[in-house]
């Protein structure tokens, strides 16, 4: 029988380095597992949430409730048909572990993904992304159990609605499932994606561009750029880049000339949020515990011992402090619990 534990310190479970505990908490390793915990059901397990790595959420308190940390891992090539592989992977799999899989096993995708903190499971959740790739790229199904009455269900990429950090797992299934797999299309023939400046910079130390180069190259870049949570709590991104219509970038354009504007089609464009903190001179700023990261503003830092109230604090005030600059409302991309 699968043992559900009380009072778990959530230290170790989150990388912004928040000392919040759990009422409950449950480790389940397949999807018997899972369905034997939600059969088994107590009140006092409500709420539920399903926890990965915790590398992209903040506590602001106690969790009253049952928190499922799901372990299921194994990686499995279920089809292979002309150059397109197809790979499912647990949703306990430590994500960067999985893009290792594939590029040693040759299979193109995902590299660009490459050391992103968390678990496969949280990956279709904000559709991961990083240097002109996102997951919705390559995930072709999703399984998953729901958490009211255990049924199983297999959603194809199409249902996931993807979007830019967003999907129906952040809408209509937000803490009302359990992703236990998610299956990729890989491909043998990857068209390498390489046109980000400083990762086409940095791949002029290689002799040649393939997709354990690409896989390299990000490492090395993410690990100069953004601080390591092993050393300082955080969870990458606090902030969305914001989308706006092209007329409202064009007027912005107007009266910040300097401005970074990337036009995503569909009469809409995106800003970067990070250039619009540094403007508003909060770039490496900090206020008691909790500070924006000194080369990427966008990063909000745990320096430790903060609250997860007082990381919230500090997020309002950048948020409106950008407001009285610019008119724009940052959104948070990371889950405030
Ligand atoms: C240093 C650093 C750099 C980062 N860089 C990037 C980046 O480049 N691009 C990017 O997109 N993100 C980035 N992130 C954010 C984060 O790594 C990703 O969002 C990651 O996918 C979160 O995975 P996780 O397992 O830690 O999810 P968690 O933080 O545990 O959970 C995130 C959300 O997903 C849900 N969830 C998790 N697992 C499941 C599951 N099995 N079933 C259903 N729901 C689930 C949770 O309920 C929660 O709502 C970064 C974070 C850090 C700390």
């Amino acid at each position: 029988m699968l043992s559900v534990r009380e009072n778990i310190s959530l230290l170790p479970y989150n990388t912004f380095g928040i000392d919040a505990f759990a009422r409950w908490m449950a480790f389940p390793r397949s999807t018997e597992e899972i369905k034997e915990l939600l059969d088994s059901n107590k009140p006092e397990w409500n709420p539920k949430f399903v926890l990965g790595g915790g590398s992209n959420v903040l506590f602001t308190r106690n969790y009253d409730g049952l928190i499922i940390h799901p372990l299921i891992k194994g990686i499995e090539i279920t089809q292979e048909k002309n150059r397109s592989v197809w790979v499912r992977a647990g949703c306990g799999e430590n994500w960067d572990d999985f893009v290792k899989w594939c590029v040693e096993h040759d299979l193109g995708g995902l590299e660009n993904l490459s050391n992103i903190p968390g678990n496969v499971g949280a990956s279709p959740v904000q559709n991961i992304g990083a240097y002109g790739v996102e997951a919705r790229d390559s995930v072709d199904r999703v399984e998953l159990v729901m958490l009211a009455d255990q049924k199983k269900r297999t959603l194809s990429a199409r249902m996931c609605r993807f979007n830019y950090r967003d999907s129906i797992f952040k809408n209509e299934l937000k803490d009302k499932c359990l992703i236990t797999h998610v299956i990729f299309r890989l491909t043998r023939e990857p068209v390498l994606k390489t046109h980000y400046p400083d990762l086409e910079k940095e791949l002029d130390d290689y002799p040649e561009t393939t997709i354990q180069a690409i896989r390299e190259a990000i490492i090395s870049i993410r690990r100069r750029k953004l601080p390591d949570p092993a050393e300082t709590g955080n969870a990458g991104s606090f902030f969305k880049n914001p989308v706006v219509t092209a007329q409202q970038a064009h007027l912005l354009k107007q009266s910040h000339p300097a401005m970074p504007v990337y036009d995503c089609g569909e009469n809409k464009a995106k800003l970067s949020a990070a250039w619009l903190i540094e403007q508003s001179h909060w770039k490496g700023k900090s206020k008691g515990n909790v500070g924006t990261h000194k080369n990427q503003p966008l990063v909000i830092v745990n320096h430790g011992g903060a609250t997860g109230t007082e990381v919230v604090d500090f997020a309002r005030t950048i948020q409106r402090v950008v407001q009285n600059h610019f008119g724009i409302l940052l959104e948070t991309e990371v889950n405030i619990l």
